[in-house]
C-alpha cells in the first residue's frame, strides 16, 4: 500500500520515538509511519466486533464466547513436558466457574498476567470455549481481557468493536493496537489540517476525536464517524493543490490565441466530412480558452474514433493563426508517426510552405523522434527555433530534450496517462518571453466526471460524446450456450446476414484448443477451456445456419502476407465468415460487416469487447455483436457480460470497467503520484466527498493563495506533493 507521511515533518508532529516503545515503533516504521499524525491517519483495515455478553452456562464448547467475570485465584506450575509455566485463573461469574489457561515461557510474562489480573477485580474475557478434558470445567486458552467498569459506558466498551490493523511480518496485531492506544493519549496534539468552519459545515468530529473514533470506537458509526474525517482532510488537501496550480495559472502570462485565419477556415473548409455538432461545441470551448491570456489545462476526452485529432489539429491551427507555434505529443514514436500521416494528410498543401506545391498561406509540420539521421534532425531542430516550423510532432521527449521553440503557444499532449504536474510544470517558461504555452490532454480513457475532479483536478474537462465513425450503431447480446434455442438463433442470424451478403466476424480467444488455457480472467469461477480459431472454422463448416458460406481464418501466426491476402479476401467480399482471434481487435475497417460473435466472451475484457462490437456496425446497415458464453447465467461473469451488453457508449463502459476494477486501477494508470498515494479516499465510492471538499478548497485558497492564515495545510500540502514526487520517480 502506498503510505503518505502526512503532515509535515517538522511541523510540529510528534516524532512517535517520543511515544511509543521501540518493539512499537518497529512495528509503525515497518508502515513507513513516523509520527503522531502518520500513526493515528493510518486507518484500521477492519473491525471486528466481539461475541455479546454472556453468562458462562450458556455457552457451548466451541462457541466464541465474551463474558464479565471476577477473579478468584491464580495458580502458577512448572510444566512437565516442555519448559515454562503453565498459568491458569480461577474466575466466576457469580454463578458458573471458568478457567483461563496460560502457557508461557518466560517468567516475566507471568508476572505481567498475574499484576493485571488481580483477585477480587472484574474483567471482561473473550475467547473460544473449550473445556477441561480431566475436570470438565470450561476454559479459555490465552483470552484478551480488560477491565470491566459496571456502567452503561463500561458494558459498551466490552462490546466496542476491535480494530484490526495491517501486518507485517512478525508484528502482533496486539503490538500495533498498544502503539496506537498510546498515541491516542496524545490525539489533541495532531496536527489539525481542516478548518473549523469546514468541520462545523461538513458535520465531521474534530480530529481529536476522530482519531479516538477510528482506533477506539464503542459502536460501529465510530469507525464511520471517524473515518469520514480522514476522507475528507484527503479530498480537501487534494483540492486545495488544484486550486492553487489553478490561482498560479493566473498569476501566470500565456500567449492569446485569438487569430482567426487563415489556416483554421481553411482546414475546415476541405475536411472531407462534416464537423459533429460535439466536435464544433467542444472546439469552440477550447478556443475560448486558448484566448485567455492565462495558460489553460484542458482535458480532452473521448472515445476511440470520436474526433479528437481534428479538433487538436484545428487547435494547433489557431496558434500558428496567432502567430505561435503546436507541438503535438504521443507517447510512442509510432504514434508520433501515425499523426505526423494523418495531419499531413488532412491538411495537404497547406502543410507544404516553402515547396512549390504549398497553399499561399502554409505551415510547416515537422516530425521530431529520435530515431531520425542527425542531420535531418538538425534541420528539423532549427526551423523549430526559428519559426519556420508551424507544427512539431514528436513523443513526449519533445518537452524533456532542450528543443528550442521559436514562440510555443500550444502542447497537444495524446494519451497522456500520467499527466499531472510534472509537464506542465517543465512546459511553464517553454512559451515566448517566458510566457506559458497552453494546453491540452487527450484521453481515449474517459474518467467519470467526479473521478476526473479528484484525479485532474485542475485541469478542464471537455468531453465528445458521439463518435461520428459509427454511423449504424451496434446493438448487444449476450448468448448462453446453456440455452440451446439462444445459441441456434446467433448462427441463424450470422447465415440470415451472409445470405443478405454482408459478413460476419466470429472471434475466439485462442488459435488452437490445445494450447494451454490461459489464466481465468477473474479467477474466482473456474471457466470452461477457452475455444480455438482453427477448430471453430472446422465447425462452422458443417453447421446447418451456415451452409454455402465462405469461412476464412485470421491470426498472429499468418506471415504477413497471408494476413494481408485474408483481409484483402474479407474487404472484397471474398469471405463471408472470418474466424479470428483478437488481431481485428483494432484497425479493420470493413463497412460491409454487419455482425460481430465473440465466443467465450467471458474471458476478454471490457475494453476489448467494445473495441471488438466497434469492428461492426461501420457502414449503412446496424450491426449486431454476440457475447457468447458457457458460463452459467446469472454467474458474476454473465452479468458482467449483461451489463457490457447494456452499456453502449465509451462512458458508461469506462464506468462499469472502474467500478469492477476498483479505483485503485484508475489511479495507477491515469495518476500523476497524487492520486496513487491516496490512503483514505475512493475517487469513485467518494465522489460527493471531493465535490463538496472543493467547495470549501477553492474559495479558501482564492481567499488566501499562499496559506499564509492555513500553515498547517500548507506543510500538508507539501508533504503530499513531496510524496507524489518520490512515488512518481
Ligand atoms: P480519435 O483521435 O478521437 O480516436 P480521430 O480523430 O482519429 O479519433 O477520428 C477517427 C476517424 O473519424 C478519423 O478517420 C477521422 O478522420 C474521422 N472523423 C473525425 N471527425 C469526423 C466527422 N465529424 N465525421 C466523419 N468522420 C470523422
Ligand atoms: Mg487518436
Amino acid at each position: 500500500m502506498a503510505r503518505t507521511r502526512t503532515p509535515a515533518r517538522g511541523t510540529g508532529s510528534l516524532p512517535l520515538e517520543e511515544v511509543l516503545e521501540s518493539k512499537e515503533l518497529k512495528a509503525m516504521h515497518g508502515f513507513d509511519v513516523h509520527t503522531l499524525d502518520d500513526m493515528l491517519r493510518f486507518a484500521p483495515r477492519r473491525y471486528t466486533v466481539p461475541a455479546a455478553l454472556r453468562s458462562i452456562h450458556e455457552v457451548a464448547e466451541g462457541e466464541e464466547m465474551a463474558a464479565v467475570v471476577t477473579v478468584t485465584g491464580l495458580t502458577a506450575r512448572s510444566m512437565r513436558n516442555r519448559r515454562g509455566t503453565l498459568l491458569i485463573v480461577d474466575v466466576t461469574d457469580g454463578d458458573s466457574a471458568l478457567e483461563l489457561v496460560f502457557f508461557l515461557a518466560k517468567e516475566h510474562q507471568v508476572a505481567w498476567h498475574r499484576s493485571h489480573l488481580r483477585v477480587g477485580e472484574r474483567y471482561t474475557v473473550y475467547g473460544i470455549a473449550g473445556r477441561d478434558s480431566r475436570t470438565g470445567t470450561p476454559q479459555l486458552t490465552h483470552p484478551r481481557y480488560e477491565e470491566y467498569e459496571d456502567t452503561p459506558e463500561g458494558r459498551a466498551r466490552a462490546e466496542r468493536p476491535l480494530p484490526v490493523y495491517p501486518l507485517k511480518k512478525n508484528v502482533a496485531q496486539k503490538t500495533m493496537r498498544d502503539a496506537t492506544e498510546r498515541g491516542l493519549e496524545f490525539a489533541d496534539g495532531l496536527q489539525r489540517i481542516l478548518p473549523d468552519a469546514v468541520l462545523r459545515r461538513r458535520g465531521l468530529l474534530p480530529l481529536a476525536d476522530a482519531a479516538r473514533a477510528l482506533h477506539r470506537p464503542l459502536t460501529v458509526e465510530d469507525t464511520l464517524a471517524g473515518r469520514a474525517h480522514l476522507v475528507f482532510e484527503e479530498a480537501f488537501v487534494l483540492q486545495a493543490i488544484f486550486a492553487q496550480r489553478r490561482a498560479q495559472d493566473e498569476r501566470t502570462p500565456a500567449p492569446a490565441l485569438r487569430g482567426d485565419g487563415p489556416l483554421r477556415p481553411a482546414l475546415d473548409a476541405r475536411l472531407p466530412f462534416t464537423l459533429t455538432d460535439g466536435q464544433l461545441e467542444v472546439g469552440a470551448a477550447l478556443e475560448e480558452r486558448l484566448a485567455r491570456e492565462h495558460p489553460t489545462s484542458v482535458l480532452l476526452q473521448g472515445d476511440v474514433g470520436s474526433g479528437k485529432t481534428v479538433i487538436a489539429l484545428r487547435a494547433m491551427l489557431r496558434a500558428v493563426d496567432s502567430g505561435h507555434q503546436a507541438a503535438l505529443l504521443a507517447p510512442t514514436e509510432v504514434l508520433a508517426e501515425q499523426h505526423h500521416r494523418t495531419i499531413t494528410g488532412l491538411l495537404g498543401d497547406l502543410a507544404a510552405a516553402g515547396r512549390l506545391d504549398g497553399h499561399a498561406d502554409a505551415t510547416s509540420v515537422r516530425l521530431l523522434t529520435g530515431s531520425q539521421r542527425t542531420a535531418e534532425r538538425r534541420r528539423t531542430l532549427l526551423d523549430v527555433a526559428s519559426g519556420e516550423a508551424g507544427i512539431v510532432i514528436g513523443t513526449h521527449a519533445l518537452l524533456t530534450e532542450s528543443v528550442e521553440f521559436a514562440s510555443l503557444g500550444l502542447v497537444v499532449i495524446d494519451e497522456q496517462h500520467r499527466f499531472g504536474v510534472d509537464h506542465r510544470r517543465r512546459l511553464r517558461s517553454k512559451g515566448p518571453g517566458g510566457m506559458s504555452p497552453h494546453v491540452v490532454v487527450m484521453t481515449a480513457t474517459p474518467i467519470p466526471r467526479t473521478a476526473a475532479l479528484a484525479v485532474v483536478g485542475d485541469l478542464d474537462v471537455l468531453t465528445l460524446r458521439e463518435s461520428p465513425g459509427r454511423r449504424a450503431g451496434v446493438t448487444s447480446f449476450v448468448v448462453h450456450e446453456s440455452l440451446p434455442r439462444w445459441e441456434q438463433r446467433m448462427w441463424a442470424r450470422a447465415g440470415e446476414e451472409v445470405a443478405a451478403g454482408r459478413q460476419v466476424f466470429v472471434v475466439c480467444p485462442r488459435i488452437d484448443e490445445d494450447d494451454a488455457a490461459p489464466p481465468d480472467p477473474e479467477g474466482s469461477e473456474p471457466l470452461p477451456p477457452p475455444r480455438g480459431v482453427t477448430e471453430t472454422a472446422a465447425r462452422l463448416a458443417s453447421r446447418p445456419e451456415l451452409a454455402g458460406a465462405r469461412v476464412g481464418v485470421l491470426h498472429g501466426r499468418l506471415s504477413t502476407e497471408e494476413k494481408q491476402q485474408v483481409m484483402e479476401d474479407v474487404v472484397a467480399g471474398r469471405i463471408d465468415v472470418l474466424v479470428a482471434t483478437t488481431v481485428i481487435e483494432v484497425g479493420v475497417d470493413v463497412p460491409n460487416a454487419s455482425t460481430m460473435i465473440v465466443l467465450d466472451a467471458e474471458r476478454f475484457g471490457v475494453s476489448q469487447l467494445h473495441q471488438l462490437r466497434g469492428r461492426v456496425g461501420r457502414g449503412e446497415a446496424p450491426g449486431i455483436a454476440f457475447l457468447d458464453t458457457r458460463v452459467e447465467q446469472g454467474s458474476v461473469s454473465s452479468q458482467h457480460l449483461q451489463s457490457v451488453a447494456e452499456a453502449t457508449d465509451g462512458f458508461a463502459l469506462a464506468e462499469l470497467d472502474l467500478h469492477r476494477r476498483g479505483a485503485g486501477d484508475l489511479v495507477g494508470e491515469l495518476q500523476s503520484g497524487l492520486g496513487r498515494t491516496l490512503q483514505h479516499l475512493d475517487v469513485i465510492r467518494d465522489g460527493e466527498v471531493i465535490a463538496r471538499a472543493r467547495e470549501d478548497a477553492f474559495p479558501l485558497v482564492a481567499a488566501d493563495p499562499d496559506l499564509t492564515d492555513h500553515p498547517v495545510l500548507a506543510a500538508a500540502i507539501e508533504t503530499r506533493l513531496a510524496d507524489a514526487d518520490v512515488e512518481r520517480s
